[in-house]
């Protein structure tokens, strides 16, 4: 996956406008610096004060890290439950230790928040390496001459069973021990798309009174927290000055943060070399049924090639509603392509079944197109089924978030954390089919709207407003800032925009 110094571009800004430190070993993971030269440059430009912050959470992670005195001594304090340590007794380090859990995407989402909280409340961010060190096989380490990892003998036993009833909930803190630390040796924050709203309480702690005192937080996560942390007065501030534009949080954070390892970077570019680099445009159509049943939905290829048409992402074909007779055969007249062929689109179907991209492209072969384009048609794996935290198919499903990133234009399914993963880290507003809660019924109409924002959805944001705290009474948060508004693809979802 190398590329020769002679093909690249002279002036590529590898380090992002100053998001990447230089200086990492680039053979240990090449993706960091070689991305720039298969992305498009960002859409949006990290700001100076993200960039300062950055390099503070960097010399964090280092200063009170795994490998530290300081780490070994709070990892000690919480091991023994000493819980009365002064705040200049534990070194100026708190942790937050993130749960794995879910698919890759929710995980991606799950990491780049966390690491946003974690900047936000000056903790150092620890991820859970996830069954089988998933977590170290698919992403390389972010922060230099430092581990995110958590170490294997990380003291919390069963850390990964906390739920939602544990002593230690910030909901069981907030409500029934009135904010009281005392005694505990952690607070776990349960931040689940289904969690309680006593358990979102934590979206509107402000840290400097309540959850600053216990050096540990244990976070379970598997969704996007960015629009809820909006909410909290005590961070509005720093987040505007981190983030001048709000419709690119995840985008920017994801290119800080989620560098494939070298396996997954090697199948990433080859299949980008081999498949997708000579095209003139490429698409990317990420589909996801949310049903277990192995017959694929014809409703569901209606959906997707009625947004294509909609939307003018695919050429029609010959003979298809609305389309015209046969063109006349001109060698080369749509240009492109640069050997003087028709202009080609190749389209990167993801997806666990492959009947939808055997029926794109079987239609492609038995008509032309009204346009005279070649459309190529591709499909990296259909593994059939999802596992979880199985080496082999997360890596390829990370290979195929990726791919998506790297295409011009992206039909996403909503709901979906995989593609709102592969649109953010392209920084492309996506197309977002709107997701049919029956499969057998007829393909929603409209089939897609086009996004507001390149954002992921959150599907766990709070339900109440920070200075009322009123969680018995839902209300409807989509109304209260400008910049988080209610999701295309779920009404009671959030999104930065
Ligand atoms: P979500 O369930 O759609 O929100 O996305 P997740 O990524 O969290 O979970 C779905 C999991 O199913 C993925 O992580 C993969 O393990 C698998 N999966 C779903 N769609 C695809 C796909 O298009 N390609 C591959 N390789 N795996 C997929």
């Amino acid at each position: 996956a190398s590329i020769g110094s002679s093909q690249r571009e002279p002036k590529k800004d590898v380090l992002l406008g100053g998001l990447l430190v230089p200086g990492f070993d680039e053979h240990s993971c090449a993706s960091r610096y070689q991305a720039a030269y298969y992305h498009k440059d960002m859409a949006r430009r990290p700001s100076p004060h993200l960039i300062k912050r950055l390099r503070e959470q960097e010399a964090l992670q280092r200063r009170c890290g795994p490998g530290t005195e300081p780490y070994a001594r709070a990892s000690q304090r919480l091991k023994s439950g000493q819980t009365d340590a002064a705040a200049d007794e534990i070194d100026g380090c708190h942790y937050l230790v993130l749960i794995s859990y879910r698919g890759l995407g929710n995980r991606m989402l799950a990491m780049a928040s966390a690491f946003l909280y974690a900047l936000l409340t000056d903790r150092v961010l620890l991820v859970d390496r996830g069954y089988g060190d998933t977590l170290t096989s698919l992403f390389c380490e972010p922060f230099p001459n430092a581990t995110w990892a958590l170490p294997h003998d990380f003291p919390l036993e069963n850390f990964k069973d906390l739920g939602e009833d544990a002593p230690e909930s910030y909901g069981n803190v907030a409500v029934n021990r009135s904010g009281s630390v005392t005694g505990l040796r952690f607070v776990y924050l349960h931040l689940d798309h289904a969690a309680s709203q006593a358990n979102r309480l934590v979206y509107c702690d402000d840290h400097r009174q309540f959850l600053h005192r216990l050096q540990w937080a244990v976070l379970r996560t598997d969704q996007y927290m960015a629009p809820g942390l909006f909410f909290n007065l005590a961070y509005r501030d720093e987040l505007d000055r981190l983030f001048p534009s709000k419709d690119s949080v995840f985008h920017i954070l994801s290119r800080y943060l989620l560098h494939p390892t070298n396996d997954i970077w090697g199948m990433v570019t080859r299949y980008y070399d081999s498949y997708l680099r000579n095209a003139d445009e490429r698409v990317g159509i990420q589909i996801r049924v949310f049903e277990n049943r192995d017959k694929p939905f014809q409703q569901v290829l209606d959906q997707i090639l009625a947004c294509t048409s909609q939307e003018h992402l695919l050429p029609a074909v010959v003979g298809a509603a609305g389309g015209v007779s046969p063109p006349a055969f001109k060698a080369g007249a749509a240009g492109g392509g640069g050997g003087g062929g028709a202009r080609s689109v190749a389209v990167l179907v993801t997806g666990l079944s492959s009947w939808y991209a055997d029926s794109i492209r079987e239609m492609y072969w038995k008509s032309a197109t009204v346009t005279g384009e070649a459309v190529r048609v591709h499909q990296p794996s259909h593994e059939e089924h999802q596992h979880y935290f199985h080496g082999q198919h997360d890596m390829k499903a990370l290979a195929e978030i990726y791919l998506l990133s790297l295409t011009d234009k992206i039909v996403a399914s909503g709901w979906s954390t995989f593609g709102y993963a592969g649109y953010g880290l392209a920084g492309h507003t996506p197309y977002l089919l709107f997701r049919p809660m029956n499969y057998s019924e007829p393909a929603p109409n409209p089939p897609c709207t086009r996004a507001m924002s390149m954002e992921p959805c959150s599907h766990g944001a709070p339900g109440f407003e920070c200075t009322r705290k009123e969680i018995n009474r839902n209300i409807d948060t989509g109304v209260l800032l400008p910049h988080v508004r209610p999701c295309e693809d779920m009404s009671w979802g959030l999104k930065l925009t």
